[in-house]
């Protein structure tokens, strides 16, 4: 088995038991592994190992992985983008994702309407700011069903499927994801069916799966160390 292999093993293996450990099926979580900034030929390495869902967080990254891999056939990757997103790269994204987490104002679920609006639906995840750090990605809690709101009625093409968000460095996770859990519930109000939670990220996925997450985004511990950005 590859280096590779056996920490995507190990993990699924602690994904399981975390989920386990607080009642819940480790076949309702899906792991999402994060690719970012290392090269497009791991996603294919990864792909052969069974995974079916990568995350990349920089639009150009993104198009540029896709581009190189499209001659290599792949067992069906979902491509999901976890970055902060600007309303110019909003076609590209589009165009290039097949879920999208980080929808967290009205311009920008806009924009990514207006990029396909007859096109197939995106999923898309509204991203939820649980830091004091307005410069941080992510609408604040009490305006996420508002959002919600608008992005249902005005976005048809696109399908609001739940909230994401990062666990704020200054505080413990699961604090800060009960009140992630608190704004999943606020969506719910607006678009019933939009029960996915995408939060827990290598250093903190059990307390995720603890606060209900059903959506783990997981980097360095199965991909090793990313390399620098360049
Ligand atoms: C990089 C990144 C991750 C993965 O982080 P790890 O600590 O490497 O698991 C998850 N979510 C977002 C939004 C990221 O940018």
């Amino acid at each position: 088995m590859t280096e590779l292999a056996e920490r995507l093993t190990a993990l699924d293996a602690r994904i399981a038991d975390a989920a386990r450990a607080v009642g819940r099926d480790p076949g309702e979580l899906t792991r999402i592994v994060v690719t970012k900034f290392h090269p497009a030929a791991l996603v294919a390495e990864l792909d052969l190992l069974g995974v079916r869902d990568v995350g990349e967080s920089r639009q150009q990254e993104l198009s540029a992985k896709r581009a190189e891999l499209a001659e290599t056939p792949l067992g069906g990757v979902r491509w999901h983008f976890i970055g902060q997103l600007q309303t110019k790269k909003a076609r590209a994204v589009r165009a290039a994702s097949d879920c999208v987490h980080s929808v967290d104002r009205d311009r920008i679920a806009d924009a990514l309407h207006a990029a396909a609006p007859d096109g197939d639906p995106l999923d898309v995840f509204l991203q939820v700011n649980l830091t004091d750090d307005p410069g941080r990605g992510g609408v604040a809690p009490d305006d996420v069903e508002v959002l919600a709101a608008h992005t249902a009625a005005r976005c048809p093409s696109l399908r609001v499927r739940g909230v994401m968000a990062v666990a704020p460095l200054a505080e413990a996770p699961a604090s800060a994801f009960e009140r992630l859990a608190s704004a999943a519930a606020a969506v719910r109000r607006v678009v019933p069916d939009a029960t996915w939670i995408s939060a827990g990220m290598s250093g903190d996925f059990t307390e995720a799966i603890a606060a209900g997450a059903t959506h783990l985004r997981i980097g360095t511990a199965i991909t090793g160390p990313r390399p620098d950005r360049g």
